[in-house]
């Protein structure tokens, strides 16, 4: 499925927020061409990307598939550990209940993201698992960050189904 939005190219000699909020955005770009819904993620450390995902429950079926999931995942098999004390992630979409939670049982260290969900995100939006006040791992979440990319992104992705959803309708009344 054709997407509208260009890939970002943020220089490598700047490695900021918004560069690490860019490359999570390419990977939602991803995401977008392959039919699922366009999250994206990336873990650093330090200023290297250990891991990049962007959700996959569609190709995989497998409701677990996000893309915070994947790069929690793929970060702990790097390192050969579970607990990803000293990293940072970068991801498009406030995190859901299960990733909010597979954070604070990964000890992430902090955590930027995009838009926030105040449905689903567990980050602040509708609920706040990185802050349960009994829990001996709370962390730092900050939403905004490329907020306005992320969500023209999510918008035009929603806009685009319901609009097939409505051609698909027609034929089946034709
Ligand atoms: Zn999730």
């Amino acid at each position: 499925m054709q997407n509208p939005f260009e890939k970002r190219f943020p220089s490598e000699l700047n490695r900021d927020h918004e560069y690490f909020m860019s490359h999570a955005y390419n990977q939602a770009l991803l995401a977008w061409e392959k039919d699922e819904v366009p999250i994206g993620a990336v873990i650093v450390q330090g200023d290297q990307i250990l891991a990049s995902a962007h959700n996959q429950t569609r190709s995989t079926q497998d409701p677990t598939a996000h893309a915070e999931m994947l790069a929690i995942s793929q970060t702990a098999n790097r390192l050969g550990d579970w607990r990803l004390n000293d990293c940072t992630l970068y991801v498009t979409k406030e995190p859901c209940p299960m990733c909010s939670g597979a954070l604070v049982i990964a000890r992430i260290q902090r955590v930027y993201f995009g838009l926030t969900d105040p449905k689903m995100g567990c980050l602040g939006g509708a609920s706040n698992l990185a802050q349960l006040p009994e829990s001996n791992h709370k962390f730092e979440a900050i939403g905004g960050l490329m907020e306005a990319e992320n969500h023209a992104l999510l918008n035009a992705f929603f806009e685009k189904k319901r609009a097939e959803k409505k051609v698909a309708k027609q034929r089946d009344r034709d």
